[in-house]
């Protein structure tokens, strides 16, 4: 748009106050803050577990429908709606996830929000922030490393090295890596086996990070990761390796979440990055639970659409960190809207009511899967300049139809006096204490059933199939004793179906279940539907292109 800053700009001139002052206005003591520079802290474990008998705040979760590539503003209205509850005289604060650093390289788009509702600073949250990324990046490696060198220095455990299935990771996006040979090079450098590295938000390690309740949990959740098999397919743990012990060690400081702020001043904690497909994909225990004994309201994001983050977000999250949400807001675009109901990127700029109406059916299933859950909802329209009054009112209907409001927000634009509407009803909605949440399935449910009862429920899918072998696998876990866990499904994010291309709101389509995981130590099994890529790679032109320092030293193209 001309005449509209860039993120980048407009977080620039934001008029930042000193982290200790934030932390004040959370009733943090400076001595109990540890400060990453003059706008960046961590707050200290031994505060956090001074809270633990205080009540706690409404948790908020903001959601969206099914998303078009270009992202629907889920982290945008979160902060803006955190700026809207402080300017209505309410104590919010926002909490999210931090960004992996490879994709801030490849494909434009920041994790900070945008427009007048950012987190700041949004460079150093986008790059190297405090470094949490790094510790799980060395700690995920430590475990890699010390099992080639069991292997190499006698093998006691017997690891089958064909079956190691803990591979590398890093925080970039490189394609390069995604499968390769190591040790090669002869006796002194091991026995050589195919291998490969993934991105570090789809790490076990960040996973648990993200689940932990604290560092004795962290601990006891790192040994119970599973990093291969033996020749008889018994299950080798990071602890049979006596690996848990450093890799807490090397986590310690990244435990802690991390303080930053909005760009009206407002308290947010940056705590986490978990993948949302192979992961739940929202951030940490230890952040929403310290949030929630220091701000009345506290609002908190869930990757992808509704169907996939807030499903994770209630079925895994919730579920094991006993949180009860209060109330959700559901993002919808006018133009993502118009994708769903069928019209093609190029053509998003022109009025289109009959798509908008069309495309609706996606956030009316949307409203009505959250429901489920116990947990009422309000509609966020995240307002874009092309949008116009008919399309918009058209949303509006469509919402009403389901029993729900749809509220026009222009926080992008105006920050928190174009989200004021949209605050007060959620404050509403929260204070009216409506909610009872519960999780879609109880844990006793076996395996499978798990999986059938989120396609059908939520995916609104006619069958669930899997081949014998993965049947097979989920049964021998449940002997095991991992039956009473979660499922986190990775599937694509554009549609309710595996298919990507199908959107709106399909039905009675299959879910096939290629392959399943267990993430042990993080305590779900992954059931994998279609392609999942869990190292990325860089577009044609990457985003990298384009950055660079300008002559003040400042930051040029990252976003
Ligand atoms: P999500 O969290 O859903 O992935 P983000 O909030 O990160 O989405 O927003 C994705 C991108 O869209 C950001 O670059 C942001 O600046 C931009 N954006 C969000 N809302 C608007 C809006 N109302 N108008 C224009 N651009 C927007
Ligand atoms: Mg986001």
């Amino acid at each position: 748009m001309t005449g509209m800053k860039s993120d980048i700009e407009i977080a620039r001139a934001a008029a930042k106050r000193p982290i200790t002052e934030i932390g004040a206005k959370l009733g943090i003591p400076p001595e109990k803050l540890v400060p990453y520079g003059h706008d960046k802290a961590k707050v200290s474990a031994d505060f956090i577990k001074s809270l633990s008998s205080r009540p706690d705040g409404k948790l908020i979760l903001v959601t969206a429908i099914n998303p078009t590539p270009a992202g629907e503003g889920k982290t945008t209205t979160t902060v803006g709606l955190v700026d809207g509850l402080n300017r209505i005289g309410r104590n919010a604060m926002v909490c999210i996830r931090e960004a992996s650093l490879g994709p801030c390289f490849g494909v434009k788009g920041g994790a900070a929000g945008g427009g007048y509702a950012q987190i700041v600073p949004m460079e150093d949250m986008n790059l190297h922030f405090t470094g949490d990324f790094h510790a799980i990046t060395s700690a995920h490696n430590l475990l890699s490393a010390l099992i080639d060198n069991h292997i190499y220095w006698g093998n006691e455990q017997a690891i089958d090295s064909r079956r190691v299935t803990w591979r590398r990771v890093m925080d970039m996006n490189d394609r390069a890596l995604r499968e390769i040979v190591c040790s090669l090079g002869g006796v002194a450098n091991g026995y050589p086996r195919e291998t490969g590295f993934d991105i570090t938000v789809a790490s076990e390690v960040m996973a648990i990070l993200c689940l932990a309740e604290d560092l004795a949990d962290l601990e006891r959740r790192l040994g119970e990761i599973i990093i291969g098999y033996r020749r008889d397919k018994s299950p080798v743990r990071a602890r049979d390796i006596k690996a848990d012990g450093a890799m807490a060690v090397l986590l310690k400081d990244a435990m802690q979440p991390n303080l930053v702020q909005t760009l009206e001043n407002n308290p947010a904690f940056v705590h986490g990055g978990p993948f949302a497909n192979i992961a739940h994909g929202c951030n940490s225990v230890v952040a929403t639970r310290t949030a929630l004994k220091l701000a009345d309201y506290v609002v908190t994001e869930a990757g992808f659409g509704a169907d996939l983050g807030a499903e994770k977000f209630f079925d895994i999250k919730c579920r094991k960190a006993g949180l009860q949400p209060a109330a959700a807001v559901i993002v919808a675009t006018v133009r993502a809207l118009k994708m769903n109901g069928g019209v093609k990127k190029d053509e998003l700029g022109q009025e289109n009511v009959d798509a908008v109406v069309a495309g609706a059916e996606n956030l009316a299933r949307h409203i009505e899967n959250v429901r489920k859950f116990g947990v009422p909802v309000v509609v966020a329209i995240n307002h874009f300049g092309s949008d116009t009054e008919a399309e918009i009112e058209a949303v509006k209907r469509c919402a009403a139809r389901q029993g729900a409001e749809a509220i026009l927000c222009r926080h992008w634009a105006e920050g928190s006096a174009g989200i004021t509407e949209l605050a007060t009803r959620v404050a509403d909605l929260a204070d009216a204490g409506t909610a009872h949440f519960s999780p879609l399935y109880p844990d006793k449910l076996p395996l499978f059933e798990k999986i059938e009862r989120i396609a059908r429920d939520i995916y609104r899918a006619g069958e669930v199939t899997a081949d014998k072998q993965v049947r097979e696998q989920l049964r021998l876990w449940e002997e095991q004793g991992y039956g009473g866990l979660p499922v986190c499904i990775a599937k694509t994010q554009y549609s309710f179906s595996t298919d990507p291309g199908l959107r709106g709101a399909p039905e009675g389509h299959v879910v096939n279940v290629r392959e399943v995981r267990l993430s042990a130590g993080a305590g779900f099994v992954v059931a994998i539907t279609g392609e999942i890529m869990t190292m990325p790679g860089l577009p044609q032109s990457p985003a990298a292109e384009r950055i660079f320092l300008n002559e003040e030293g400042y930051i040029e193209g990252l976003f």
